[in-house]
């Protein structure tokens, strides 16, 4: 056994989820366990978890926790070792885990205050016999997990924070301070004093041992004002103790193999079958290479750019099909794009998971022309398909894609297009080299053999957080 790490968290797949928060949370044990880490994790027991308490055992109990009582319930569940706070006071409420019918639930501060004010406890303490090496907290859900126990006495018990997206920050009034539990002398702008209020990520930030975010461009980005959003000053101060880790993807859902039509390495008859296939759905035909768009339909994924740069790139035999949902705006964007373009442009409103499968064996190129991209995953999806990703150059797109390029082609390693920077010309650009790119079997087929053996599954974001946590207690 190499270490005992509690992860402190507000989702986690399969048992609650809104982003990719919970398929980190969710991944991370299992492929951790596996290199020899003894992994729990710590959720609030919403009310769709109360069923799960059954057969759980309760293994520490706070009379007085933010206005109730709060158990711990220890069990396996799902496949997880998993601790639930079960304080029915602050989440036993139909309704998402940060909002109601109303909007956010007006006692957030209180209830991810608890959720971390535990942590911070059985870090210090232990339960039933089991007591972290490792605190790991993600997001400002957890921000306060670290401050608690860096104030309290943190002992050999190391922290580590993860930002999965900084626009969610944690806020609360400075006047909570002491029912928050906080110790007043730490509300100085080197502490816990954000624009003159709290924010329970940067209490995190600044109090726990390490930082990462979801990926190394990301961590650089995040010290620059138009990516930290008002952090960017609080993450360049421990630059040294910040570092970025990809997410990955589960490859048993994603498997090309396992598709209706399916296809392996080598097998592009296979892949060339699924093209036919989606192509009739969509009553589309296409010379040149087609691409497709599984998004959110918003300005931070640049879905706005595509009226600007796909008339040129059908014109030069590309095709596309969209599938998405979000901006009202931008949703009519993509219906007259199709509409100007009937057999090459289709354009789907909505959110289909199956379909997204089909989309991904079938088309040639995935688009994710993003404004900013902690991590992303549609182009890990499209690497796996040999389905080329075309991508900007920010967050996890940088990361994960390496742009055809002389010296990319030449040392025979480029697995996508990669242009900078998000706009209009530079997409415009990308997509003619791709067109370039497709009407070169030879180069097209390498590029795909290249790009569906870069690995994308869990156990290499499992190694890079298992030697941090090493070295953090080295
Ligand atoms: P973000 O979390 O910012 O939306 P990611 O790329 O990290 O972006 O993850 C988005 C996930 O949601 C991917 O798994 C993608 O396939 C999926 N997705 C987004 N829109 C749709 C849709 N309309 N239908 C099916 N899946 C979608």
């Amino acid at each position: 056994m190499k270490g005992r790490v509690l992860s402190v968290a507000s989702e986690c797949v399969p048992l609650v989820k809104t982003g990719g928060l919970a398929d980190v949370v969710g991944a991370l044990p299992g492929a951790l366990a596996a290199a020899g880490w003894d992994m729990r994790v710590l959720l609030p027991a919403y009310r769709a978890l109360r069923a799960r308490l059954d057969g759980m055992a309760e293994v520490w109990v706070e009379p007085n926790l933010f206005g109730g009582t709060g158990r711990v319930m220890a069990g396996r569940v799902d496949g997880l070792d998993l601790l639930l706070l079960d304080a029915p006071h602050l989440y036993d409420r139909e309704g998402g885990p940060y909002s109601g019918p109303g909007g956010d639930w007006w006692d957030n501060p209180q209830r991810f205050a608890a959720l971390s004010w535990v942590a911070a406890r059985i870090a210090r303490e232990g339960v039933a016999g089991w007591r972290p090496d490792i605190l790991h907290a993600h997001d400002w859900q957890a921000g306060f997990a670290p401050a608690y126990l860096a104030y309290q006495g943190a002992g050999a018990v190391k922290t580590v924070i993860t930002v999965h997206n900084i626009a969610f920050q944690g806020w609360a009034p400075a006047s909570m301070m002491a029912e928050l539990r906080l110790p007043a002398e730490q509300f100085h702008p080197g502490g816990l004093e954000y624009y003159g209020g709290l924010s329970s990520l940067k209490a995190g930030l600044v109090t726990a041992d390490w930082i990462t975010t979801v990926s190394p461009t990301y961590a650089a980005e995040l010290m620059r004002p138009e990516f930290g959003l008002g952090l960017q000053g609080v993450i360049a101060a421990r630059a040294a103790r910040v570092s970025g880790i990809l997410n990955g993807v589960d490859t048993a859902i994603w498997s090309p193999e396992a598709e209706p039509v399916g296809f392996g390495p080598g097998d592009m008859a296979g892949k060339a079958a699924a093209r036919v296939a989606l192509c009739a759905e969509f009553g589309i035909e296409v010379p040149g290479p087609l691409a497709i768009v599984v998004s959110r339909l918003t300005d931070q994924k640049g879905i706005d750019l595509l009226p600007a740069v796909i008339p040129d790139f059908v014109a030069a035999g590309g095709g596309l099909i969209v599938l998405g949902s979000g901006d009202p705006a931008l949703e009519g964007a993509m219906r007259a794009l199709a509409a100007a373009h009937p057999g090459r442009v289709a354009v789907r409103i909505g959110y289909d998971e199956a379909l997204s499968h089909r989309l991904f064996s079938g088309a040639d190129a995935v688009l994710v022309p993003s404004r900013f991209e902690p991590c992303g995953l549609t182009q890990m999806y499209g690497l796996r398909y040999g389905t080329l990703p075309v991508v900007a150059s920010t967050g996890g797109l940088a990361d994960t894609v390496i742009g055809a390029s002389p010296a990319t082609l030449a040392a025979g390693v480029a697995t996508g297009v990669v242009f900078h920077p998000t706009d209009a010309l530079a997409f415009g650009q990308a997509l003619a080299r791709l067109v370039d790119l497709y009407a070169d079997p030879a180069l097209w087929a390498q590029m795909q053999a290249n790009a569906m053996g870069h690995p994308v599954g869990w156990e290499t974001s499992a190694a890079r957080y298992g030697a941090l946590y090493q070295r953090l207690l080295a």
